[in-house]
């Protein structure tokens, strides 16, 4: 039978790097399962769990696609803690489903999970995984990052932190801490560094 691959997970901050720094895992061979893109999946046209949305949630949060329309229902969690919950309880269990699914499909000796929120929501849950691996930047760098990047400008960042556990509390759990304040291409190395204990120690 089949072992089951050792699971490390990979979290940080908003805008920390984990999507950056999770491509270079793929680049050594490792399985990366990323929770944002199964989110992103189960939420997009013709995702699993619109239907269950959508039963739930008003017609405006859906594009016309009937795909969620991220950008509200973002507005709509920061100001609406039932909104919150509803939707948690919806996706978190569909997630997390999928994640046990790609983990038992990996091939890989080891499975990368990108869990933004590990700190804050799974801590407890500890035994049930290999290593923590945490990316690491100063709060402004991550701010400029991230609000670059993508349709976050700055009071939305600034609301998003507000729901993140801080730097120092992910840090105090990690087992490996990649520091991303340099630029891209300081990444590889620690990564590389860090796959090779993790290769020698599976
Ligand atoms: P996360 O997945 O943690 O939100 P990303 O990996 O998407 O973070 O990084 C956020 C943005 O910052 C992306 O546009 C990415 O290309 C960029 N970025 C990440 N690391 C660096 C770096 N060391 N130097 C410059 N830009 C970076």
């Amino acid at each position: 039978m089949k072992t089951r691959p050792k699971i490390v997970v990979l979290t940080g901050g908003i805008g920390s790097g984990k999507t950056t720094v999770s491509a270079i895992f793929k680049e050594f061979n490792v399985d990366v399962i990323d929770t944002d893109l199964i989110s992103s999946k189960l939420t997009g046209k013709n995702g699993q769990a619109l239907k269950k949305l959508q039963e739930n949630f008003e017609p405006k949060f859906f594009n016309v696609d009937g795909s969620l329309n991220k950008e509200l229902i973002r507005y709509e969690i920061f100001s609406n803690d039932k909104a919150k919950l509803k939707i948690e309880k919806i996706l978190h269990p569909m997630i997390a489903k999928k994640v046990e699914m790609e983990t038992l499909n990996a091939k890989s000796p080891y499975v990368v999970q990108v869990i933004p929120l590990w700190v804050e929501k799974n801590k407890n849950l500890r035994s049930k995984i290999w290593k923590l691996v945490v990316v690491d930047c100063y709060e402004n760098i991550q701010k400029q990052r991230a609000t670059n990047r993508s349709k976050i400008d700055a009071s939305t960042f600034n609301k998003i932190k507000l729901n993140q556990a801080s730097r120092l509390s992910r840090i105090e759990l990690a087992d490996y801490v990649i520091d991303n304040n340099g630029t891209i291409d300081t990444l590889e190395p620690q990564v590389s560094k860090i796959h090779n204990l993790l290769l020698n120690n599976v």
